[in-house]
């Protein structure tokens, strides 16, 4: 087969003209657009932070699986980081994640700077209301704004038919999901299940910040998690009964600091006193310095 890596800047090229799939890079939105001819295929696309891990390519796998072309995005977008210690600590590794898109036979990655996303004198930011404000929203405040705008943006450059997004961010499949309803964004949101590790811990690309000890007592957030699905399973729906099981599991560890646990409506995340089918139960979790998040949908039983 042809080997080519099409890319706009060469720091990337001898790793990748040594790949044997095809995949274009693009830098520029312009580039994107002229490159990715949308009339010719079915799209779909993948936003990512990168530091790629197996949650990042099920994603990828079921783009490709459902649609003709596959648009992967990196960019560690800083308006959805209330914290800057956070955002210059986020891992990041282009050329392991370059390597990984090429091999899953990925089309095409894009590849913005933060001057592409954000030009000089940006302005307009999307509100996501209500849905936004709570969880994730109350400890990260203006995170679903930055997440919504970008995923905004990244919508519009790429034009995909379907954009892909992972149960882990529950919230935020939500919030996007609300924005594309809301704002008549002609793009259909596919959620993928979470992907975890053998040992149950979700994938995550801030595990990597995790020590040995640390992720050891990370490992209790899915195992209360799993707790509490059993006891659903079981015939428990009081919901702060099974909210204090996973507290109790979670914080038998003093490692592990928890921000907070959620019982809600899968949808809006408003809280419930009596669990159902489709309730979440949600975690998030300061391990050590690594604040990670988590969670399980009660099934029909
Ligand atoms: P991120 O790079 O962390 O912004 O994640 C990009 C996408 O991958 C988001 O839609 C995440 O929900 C999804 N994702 C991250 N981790 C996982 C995981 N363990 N399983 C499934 N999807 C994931």
């Amino acid at each position: 087969m042809m080997k080519k890596v099409s890319i706009s800047s060469p720091a990337f090229c001898q790793m990748c003209l040594s790949s044997w799939e095809q995949m274009e890079i693009f830098r520029d939105v312009a580039e994107l657009r002229e490159g990715i001819d949308r009339s010719k295929f079915s799209l779909g696309l993948v936003p990512t932070m990168g530091f790629l891990h197996h949650g990042h390519l099920s994603l990828i796998r079921t783009s490709k699986e459902q649609n003709k072309k596959t648009v992967v995005s990196i960019f560690v977008n800083p308006t959805q980081f209330n914290n800057s210690e956070d955002l210059d600590t986020y891992p990041r590794d282009l050329e392991s994640d370059i390597a990984l898109l090429v091999e899953e036979g990925v089309d095409f990655l894009f590849l913005p700077n933060t001057i592409q996303i954000y030009p000089e004198g940006f302005e307009t930011e999307i509100n996501t209301g209500s849905v936004g404000e709570r969880l994730e929203g109350v400890h990260r405040p203006g995170h679903f704004n930055g997440v919504s705008t970008v995923v905004c943006k990244l919508l519009n450059m790429c034009a995909p038919e379907k954009v892909y997004f992972g149960q882990k961010d529950a919230q935020q499949c939500s919030v996007v999901m609300n924005m594309v309803r809301d704002l008549n964004i002609d793009v259909e949101v596919v959620v993928c299940p979470t992907v975890r590790d053998s040992d149950g811990l979700a994938l995550s690309s801030r595990n990597i910040h995790l020590s040995e000890k640390e992720r050891e007592s990370a490992l209790l957030i899915n195992r209360a998690l799993y707790h509490a699905l059993n006891e659903w399973d079981k015939g428990q729906s009081d919901a702060a009964v099974l909210k204090n099981t996973v507290e109790q599991k979670i914080l038998s560890n003093s490692l592990n600091k928890l921000e907070y646990i959620s019982l809600a409506n899968e949808m809006d995340f408003i809280e419930q006193a009596q669990a159902m089918p489709g309730s979440i139960i949600s975690v998030a979790v300061v391990v050590g310095k690594t604040r990670l998040i988590d969670n399980v949908v009660l099934k029909w039983r």
